[in-house]
Formats: structure tokens, C-alpha cells, sequence
């Protein structure tokens, strides 16, 4: 499927590995200029030379940088300063006990995935309207529609996040800018890879087995590709899915046992 996108611009914020490198992928794989984000230089490297050889006619900018922050934001907006398209994304806050968390830690985790999603936002919405196309995917989590105990800084942040895009999304379609959230349930990454092993040392046994139980417990018996979630990301950024706003989109295998 073509969807119509070639040569518009991309800002994939976090996007050296992970999610955030599959939804680059996929919107390169259409042609479409990519900047990426992330705070470490090797990876972020690697991923722009791979997409850079796999699609010799996209345009890939690499930002060093950590999006969270203003300086980050910033020089990411001066590499794609009109992007078409905007993927907002960064990691995860650390799970824990709710009683331990200081207003420090919870003011990271809004930084993280509620304001910094937010100012780029602002930062862009305004071009896409002037330019009547506007594509944005909010990378957020399963853990907005059920809620994991331990991740209460992620819970909290990104609901935040969620009902924000909520009011807005309604207004800026009309100029054919959409504004949606997919919500990632658990997909083969280095974050999964990462937890998963911290759970292996707690329980005495190997990272494997620990991803093979989680993997098996899902109803598709298994976790998401993020080249399944990328291909997600490019659909919505596509001309035809200008009808799509204001949605939180699912994709965590069925995992999710509500009726809707
Ligand atoms: P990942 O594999 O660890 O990749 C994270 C990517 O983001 C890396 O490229 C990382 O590069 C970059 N990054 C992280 N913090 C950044 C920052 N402050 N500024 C710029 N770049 C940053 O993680 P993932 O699995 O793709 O997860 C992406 C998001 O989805 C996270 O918020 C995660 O909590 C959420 N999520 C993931 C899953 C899952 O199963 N994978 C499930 C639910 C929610 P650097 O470290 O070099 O900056």
C-alpha cells in the first residue's frame, strides 16, 4: 500500500532503537525524510547509516540529544524545524513503590511523557495547520488503559498526556492534522530485554526463561515485532488517515481483556 507520504518530513523523537526506530523505518520505507533523537551517539549512528542504506532516497538527520530536556527539543526542531509528521517518544520512568517517589521523580516522569510530548506538540501543530497536513503518534503504553501497580510514575504521566491529546485532537482535524497515542503492550526491545534480566537476577533464574514465561502468558503467545508497531505508526501517518483522530490504539496482542 502506498500511503502517500513521500517526501514530507519526519521528527522521530527516541528513535535509535526500539519502537521509536521501527516507526523511522517504516516511514523511510515510504519515502518519507527522517529525523532521529537519542541521547547515546553510537546507536543513534548506526540506525541513520542502516536506514540511510536501505532507502538511498530519504533524507536521514541524526540529533544527539536528550528530548526531555529544552536543549534537546531545541536542537532537534532546528534539524526539522517544519516536520509533516511528528512521533513523540522517550523512554520509560523506572517502576517502584509509589511511597518512595519524591516530587523529583514524578516531576521527571512528566517531563519525560507528558510535557515533553506536549512542547513539541505546541512547537508544530500551528505549521501543520498553516500546511493543512499534520501527522502526530504519541508513543505511550498498555499501562494508560490497565494500569501496572509498579509503573505508577508511567501510569500517571501518560494519562496525562492522553487526556491533553484528547481536547485537542478534535480541533486540529479539521485542518487535517490528527493527533492519535499507540499503546504498546509488550514488544521485543531492548526495554523488555532490560526489565526482563532485572527480573531473572530477583528470581534466580536466566533473563530467557523469564521472557519466555511473559512471551507464553500473552494471548498470541508471544510479544510484538516493533516492525509490527512501526508499520502501525507509518498507517497513521498516512494521507488516507485523516479520519483517525483523538484514538488510543492497542496493539499488545489481545492481552487486554475488556469487550472494547
Ligand atoms: P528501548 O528499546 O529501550 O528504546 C528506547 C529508545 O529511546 C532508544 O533509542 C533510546 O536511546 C531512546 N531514548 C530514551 N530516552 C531518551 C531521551 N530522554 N531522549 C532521547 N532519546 C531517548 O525502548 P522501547 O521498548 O522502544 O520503548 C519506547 C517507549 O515505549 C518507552 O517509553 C517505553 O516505556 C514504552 N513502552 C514500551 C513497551 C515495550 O514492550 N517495549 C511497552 C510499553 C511501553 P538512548 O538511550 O541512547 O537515548
Amino acid at each position: 500500500m502506498d500511503l502517500g507520504i513521500k517526501g514530507r518530513h519526519a521528527l522521530v523523537c527516541a528513535s535509535s532503537k526500539g519502537l521509536g526506530r521501527a516507526c523511522a523505518v517504516a516511514l523511510a520505507a515510504e519515502g518519507v525524510h527522517v529525523t532521529l533523537t537519542a541521547r547515546g551517539a553510537e546507536a543513534l549512528a548506526s540506525t541513520a547509516a542502516e536506514i540511510r542504506k536501505a532507502y538511498p532516497g530519504v533524507e536521514v538527520k541524526e540529533v544527539v540529544g536528550d528530548i526531555t530536556t529544552l536543549a534537546g527539543r531545541t536542537d532537534a526542531l532546528k534539524a526539522c524545524p517544519n516536520p509533516d509528521i511528528l512521533v513523540n517518544n522517550a523512554g520509560g520512568p523506572p517502576p517502584g513503590d509509589f511511597r518512595n517517589w519524591t516530587r523529583d521523580d514524578w516531576i521527571k516522569a512528566l517531563d519525560a511523557n507528558m510535557l515533553t510530548p506536549i512542547e513539541l506538540i505546541k512547537a508544530t501543530v500551528d505549521g501543520m495547520i498553516a500546511r493543512k497536513f499534520g501527522r502526530i503518534v504519541n508513543i505511550t503504553s498498555a499501562a494508560v488503559k490497565a494500569p501496572i501497580d509498579v509503573l505508577g510514575l508511567s501510569n500517571g504521566a501518560r494519562s496525562g498526556l492522553t487526556g491533553f491529546v484528547a481536547g485537542i485532537a478534535r480541533k486540529t482535524v479539521r485542518d487535517n492534522v490528527t493527533i492519535n497515542s499507540l499503546l504498546p503492550g509488550p514488544f521485543n526491545t531492548d526495554r523488555i530485554r532490560n526489565v526482563s534480566a532485572g527480573q531473572a537476577k530477583a528470581a534466580g533464574v536466566t533473563t530467557e526463561e523469564i521472557m519466555q514465561k511473559r512471551a507464553s502468558e500473552n494471548p498470541a503467545g508471544r510479544f510484538g515485532d516493533p516492525e509490527e508497531f512501526g508499520l502501525a505508526c507509518a498507517f497513521l501517518c498516512g494521507a488516507k488517515a485523516g479520519f483517525i483522530t483523538g484514538q488510543n490504539i492497542l496493539l499488545d496482542g489481545g492481552a487486554f481483556p475488556g469487550t472494547m
